[in-house]
């Protein structure tokens, strides 16, 4: 058993324990590399270590939101339901680590704060709040959506009541039984958590900015007869993901949603609805999210399901989004997120038109009124993509620091290297498809394509590789130009950084299909790594 943290060097620093900084270190030690993991947290699993709210759950299914690298892994592991919740994706993250031993090289409540390459030796020095290591190499698998947001809330220390984030939850059961309880944030963490939080509180008050497109989840428990078939399928299924755009097992439709009737058209969206899950984008039609008006179709099917739902039309009509294209801010799954707002437990409050203005020791105050609260939970959100990057002090050649470098917005070459930053690989990084695709899918491309890259450096005798600026630059073009072909960067999101005060505008996620991407990878790495310097 190694000692994390008290060898002198490392080949890789590995920052982050969730689904990628575990897959980094089995890969990197698979192939002989000496490896030490910095993880925040006090143990491994990521996001699902972090977000433990009431009715957390992924939105890709189970079976395929999942690893494929140990065939014994996926043979043996069973997912108890369509959309495994939060603890059964913790459990199963927890099993990969004693599984495959990989504690012995992660150093928990250790958060890294500093990292700074060294170009004669060609090596990093990473600080982090529990020491010091060096390494050559270091994998940043520090999250896409792991750096939570605080909303700059004046007045909010007033609030003498309960308060919790959604995106760092307390790991004892929060009891909402008898507690008037508010809610701001209706994205995927809000929606989610409304329905479940109703059912036990007292009052639930829901603050809404922005109403989303909830659409079905339609979870169940795993059928068994399905489970069977999954397994006796896994590799087609795998096979499948790596050759989608979205890195799901499901072929996406052909058709225009302009190029059908009405009838027909409504048709396709219902048995879409019917059977739940982001799908419903994959399944239905292939211009809803580059052609307006094909969106607008989705989005009116979308909100005539909320009129039928939601008994009073005043609410109904709050419920429903206006201001955006659907599947431009990314749209929940939840089961009964509508029917919700027909409890008499639950107001909705619209805080675009009367913002909160302040808070009192147990009450969220508006222009217009003010709420007794007893519990608060902020489902706000994260600084994503660059957050969690940034949020270190990370020094390149010269001193440069990443902050200057993308203080206009994240430049990247393939979302896997940075110019200025040599032998620094992001898993995920912005400007690959990142959280566009089922992120586990997409954490094992770029993990083995670094780790490919590490042994190629190895065995050619390379100690540093770095991105070409021209490449980056052509990559991030590029990158533009394709989100530009569609409609997710006319709307303020997360996805644009519209939601961080003082962020750069930029849509920083690869369009153009994981599929591709992956296949434009490979030949990036079978043509010597073209796009990328190497030094000795
Ligand atoms: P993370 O799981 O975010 O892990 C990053 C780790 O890095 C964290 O543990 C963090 O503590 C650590 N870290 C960050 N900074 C530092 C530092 N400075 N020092 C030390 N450690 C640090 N994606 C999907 O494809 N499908 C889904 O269904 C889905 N559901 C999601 C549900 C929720 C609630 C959230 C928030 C995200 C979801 N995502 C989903 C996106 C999710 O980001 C990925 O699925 C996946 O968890 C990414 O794994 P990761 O290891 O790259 O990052
Ligand atoms: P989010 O999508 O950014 O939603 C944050 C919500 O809080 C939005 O409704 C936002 O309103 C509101 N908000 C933020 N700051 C506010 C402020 N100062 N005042 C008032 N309202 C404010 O965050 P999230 O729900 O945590 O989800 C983030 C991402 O994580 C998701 O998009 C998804 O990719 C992933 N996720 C997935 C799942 C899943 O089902 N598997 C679950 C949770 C999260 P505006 O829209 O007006 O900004």
């Amino acid at each position: 058993m190694t000692d994390p943290g008290k060898s002198p060097e490392y080949d890789g620093i590995v920052i982050g324990a969730g689904f990628a900084g575990l897959y980094a270190i089995v890969k990197l030690r698979e192939l002989g590399f000496n490896v030490l993991g910095f993880e925040k947290a006090s143990d491994v699993g990521g996001v699902w270590y972090w977000n433990r709210y009431p009715g957390a759950r992924c939105d890709c299914e189970s079976y395929y939101y999942s690893y494929s690298f140990s065939t014994e892994l996926q043979q043996k592991w069973r997912w108890s339901q369509r959309y495994a919740e939060q603890p059964e994706i913790l459990a199963y993250l927890n099993h990969v680590a004693e599984q495959f031993n990989l504690r012995r090289h992660i150093l928990f409540d250790a958060t890294v704060e500093r990292m700074v390459f060294d170009e004669r030796a060609n090596r990093w020095t990473v600080t982090s709040s529990r020491g010091t290591a060096t390494a050559k190499f270091v994998i940043s698998a520090a999250g896409c959506i792991s750096a939570l947001q605080k909303p700059d809330y004046p007045g909010l220390d007033a609030f003498a009541g309960e308060l919790y984030y959604t995106g760092a939850w307390p790991h004892e059961e929060v009891d909402f039984s008898g507690r008037r309880v508010g809610i701001v944030g209706t994205g995927a963490s809000g929606a989610q958590a409304i329905p479940i939080i109703a059912k036990t509180a007292k009052h639930l008050t829901v603050f809404q900015r922005t109403p989303n497109f909830v659409l079905p989840a339609r979870n169940a428990p795993m059928d068994p007869g399905f489970d069977d078939w999954v397994k006796a399928h896994y590799d087609e299924i795998r096979t499948m993901c790596l050759n989608s755009p979205g890195a799901v097992p499901f072929e996406g439709s052909k058709i225009s949603a302009l190029d059908v009737s009405p009838e027909e058209r409504a048709a396709v969206y219902q048995k879409a609805w019917d059977r739940g899950g982001l799908r419903f984008f994959v399944d239905t039609f292939n211009d809803l999210i580059t052609n307006k008006e094909a969106n607008d179709t989705a989005a009116e099917f979308v909100r005539s399901h909320i009129r039928s739902v939601v008994k009073d039309p005043r609410i109904a009509e709050m419920l429903s989004p206006r201001s955006h294209p659907i599947a431009t801010k990314r749209p929940p799954l939840g089961d009964d997120y509508y029917a919700t707002f027909n409890r008499p437990n639950v107001t909705l409050v619209d805080i675009a038109s009367t913002p909160i203005t302040s808070f009192s020791a147990r009450a969220v105050r508006t222009a217009e009124a003010s709420y007794e609260i007893d519990t608060l939970v902020l489902a706000t959100g994260f600084d994503a993509m660059t957050g969690a990057l940034l949020r270190i002090d990370v020094r390149g050649r010269g001193g440069l620091a990443l902050k200057a470098k993308w203080a206009e917005g994240a430049k990247t070459y393939l979302g896997l290297g940075v110019a200025g930053f040599p032998n620094l690989f992001t898993v995920t990084g912005p400007f690959s498809p990142s959280v566009v695709a089922n992120m586990p899918t997409g954490v094992e491309q770029h993990v083995d394509w670094i780790a490919g890259c590490m042994n190629y450096m190895r065995s050619h005798g390379l100690e540093f590789v770095e991105a070409d600026e021209s490449a980056e630059e052509g990559w991030v073009a590029h990158s533009a130009e394709v989100a530009n072909a569609t409609l997710y960067p006319q709307t303020s999101s997360w996805y644009v950084g519209a939601n961080i005060p003082g962020k750069p505008r930029q849509f920083s996620v690869y369009l153009g299909g994981f599929s591709s991407y992956r296949e434009h990878c490979e030949r990036v790495a079978q043509n010597g790594y073209e796009g990328f310097a190497f030094g000795r």
